[in-house]
């Protein structure tokens, strides 16, 4: 199996290098203002935004590395590496969610004052800068790149939340309505962190894809014309988008080599079509021993 390389892969990496640098500035940026507003609201979003920097530094630098392709040391290729990232990014997330609740929880009943005119110069920043990282992105064809751009561009809806929360406080005396948007904000990333968070480890596990249906597959194998029974079906994925399948393939005991090979060959076929991008087929003829079905000491 040949595995080709885009010459959009360096475009794409450069994308989101830019990404990553508006991203990261403008973190340091809401960190600084969420201090001097003494906003928690500014605060958890700043929280929200170093987990996006971290996974879009970590994108940036697996783009690049997934284009080493396989070597001797990860004969899969580097595809679970972003795994890896979003993991390491899952736990700064949600360690920071709980540190960010215990703080502004306590700040609904006892409100501290905070800046509004700040917040709402920030409100903008971010409303600016989450907008131009997206547009940025938004010209990418990988899957990664477009989620990515989705991503800024829901975050910009936090930021016209801090808008119109920074805007009322403005007007009016209600300092209590930081801690509420700060609550709100953290809880969402951490409904969305955990989510990930959950799914990345089930691959890590190695459960069944969510998209996949062993019962399907198993009904596949099965009915290949020729193919008598099957045994050993695995399935597995290696970062949620490339999924892998081994099998044994029982075939009558007189059969030709020619016919076996017809059979494998369509047999591939048919878990291609269904989403299994790296299949491996062992043909067996019918009475053949086969250690994995029997133990063979
Ligand atoms: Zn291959
Ligand atoms: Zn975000
Ligand atoms: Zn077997």
């Amino acid at each position: 199996m040949s595995h080709v390389h885009h010459p959009s892969e360096h475009e794409s990496s450069s994308r989101i290098g830019v990404a990553f640098f508006l991203n990261l500035s403008f973190t340091v940026i809401e960190l600084i203002g969420g201090i001097l507003t003494n906003s928690v609201a500014v605060l958890s979003d700043a929280l929200h935004d170093l987990g996006d920097s971290i996974s879009l530094g970590m994108s940036y630098y697996m783009q690049k590395l997934s284009t080493k392709g396989r070597d001797h040391r990860f004969s899969y290729g580097y595809k679970r590496f972003s795994l890896l990232s979003a993991f390491i990014n899952g736990v700064v997330l949600i360690v920071g969610s709980v540190f960010m609740l215990m703080e502004a929880v306590p700040r609904i009943f006892h409100p501290k004052e905070v800046m509004a005119e700040g917040m709402i110069v920030l409100a903008i920043l971010g409303i600016i800068f989450n907008t131009l990282g997206a547009l940025r992105l938004s010209g990418g064809r990988t899957l990664n790149e477009k989620l990515l751009s989705f991503h800024l561009l829901e975050d910009v809806f936090g930021w016209v939340a801090v808008l119109i929360g920074g805007t009322i406080m403005y007007f009016f005396h209600a300092p209590y309505l930081d801690s509420v948007l700060s609550i709100i904000f953290t809880l969402w990333t951490l409904w969305k962190v955990i989510r990930l968070f959950k799914q990345t480890s089930m691959i890590f596990l190695q459960s069944v894809p969510i998209d996949l249906d062993v019962k399907k597959l198993e009904e596949i194998a099965s009915g290949i014309k020729g193919v008598n029974s099957f045994h050993d079906l695995h399935v597995w994925s290696m970062d949620g988008a490339y999924h892998i399948l081994t099998v044994h393939l029982v075939v009558a005991k007189n059969m030709s080599e020619k016919e076996i090979l017809t059979i494998r060959k369509h047999a591939h076929e048919l878990f291609h079509n269904h989403h299994i991008e790296h299949a491996t087929i062992e043909m067996e003829r019918e009475g053949e021993e086969c250690c994995l079905l029997h133990s063979c000491e």
